[in-house]
């Protein structure tokens, strides 16, 4: 298979980086997945949005332009025939002697690959998931490469026999280890704010707007885990998930145990919009 290393695409193999690159020594950088279908990125503007912001937040200078970026992705994505999968990259801030503050001279690491997935269609049966306190940093909304916080709760999700763990901080849920949570009462959705505490996930917006679409309400608010445990209905959205239904919380069963309604009407919604965008 084919990698991207700056602006150059070549095979797996020959992929190196420096044992003081920051991103290897301290976690310096950020990175973007971005879903492909038909061949096709999806929501790639929103995607190199949040790429730009989160290179600012951390005054990370990127080795080049975001139109020669996304040329090599489209070249990259097609060099490995992928046809639905996920384009990875990272940007760290480059390789120099190891000292915490930022070097002078160092140039930004660009490094990309993709996977081939096959994630689509096991949306009916939903997934289980465990309570994980949130012990991350205060900058859960840039994307870095520091992803321990994440990494540890989701081994401990996984140990329980889970597929995600959902975040609390203290009684306050946040999102998931590599999801936003939405919870519905009564119709009506809700979802943790795109503040400090989570990242604001590109699915996350998509379904904010597909929910407004189909008429249904929203309100980007804080809730609890008592909100979660007599929710109607909980779901997770995500780049590889995509509106994925939450049928267990620690083990208790969340209303009948099925996709409800809503969430199904926003699978659905979503589904919709990707057969649409791979036949345009
Ligand atoms: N929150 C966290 C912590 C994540 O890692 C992810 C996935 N990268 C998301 C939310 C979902 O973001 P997106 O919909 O852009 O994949």
């Amino acid at each position: 298979s084919f990698i991207l290393f700056q602006d150059q695409i070549i095979p797996r193999e020959q992929g190196k980086v420096d044992i003081e690159d920051r991103g290897y020594q301290f976690g310096d950088g950020i990175y973007e997945a971005i879903p492909v279908y038909g061949g096709q990125m999806f929501l790639l503007d929103l995607h190199m949005k949040r790429l730009k912001r989160s290179a600012n937040e951390l005054r990370l200078q990127l080795p080049f332009n975001i139109d020669l970026l996304t040329e090599k992705l489209n070249k990259l994505i097609g060099l490995n025939r992928i046809n639905d999968g996920i384009v990875y990259f990272q940007i760290t801030r480059g390789s120099a002697p190891r000292q915490h503050f930022f070097p002078d001279q160092a140039g930004s690491i660009l490094t990309g690959s993709v996977v081939s997935h096959d994630w689509r269609g096991n949306h009916d049966s939903g997934i289980e998931t465990s309570l994980a306190e949130d012990i991350r940093w205060l900058r859960c909304d840039i994307k870095t490469l520091n992803l321990l916080g994440n990494v540890l709760a989701k081994q401990y999700a996984h140990e329980q026999g889970s597929q995600e763990a959902i975040l609390h901080r203290g009684e306050n849920v946040t999102e998931g280890a590599s999801s936003n949570v939405f919870i519905v009462k009564n119709n009506h959705l809700i979802t943790h704010p795109a503040d400090h505490l989570i990242l604001n996930g590109i699915t996350r917006l998509f379904v904010l707007e597909l929910a407004e679409r189909l008429g249904i309400t929203v309100d980007e608010q804080t809730f609890t885990l008592d909100d979660l445990f007599s929710a109607d209905e909980v779901f997770i959205t995500s780049t590889g998930n995509e509106v994925m239904p939450v049928v267990k919380i620690d083990g208790r069963t969340v209303a009948d145990g099925k996709a409800g309604d809503v969430t199904s009407k926003l699978g659905e919604a979503f589904t919709g919009e990707v057969t649409q965008f791979i036949a345009s």
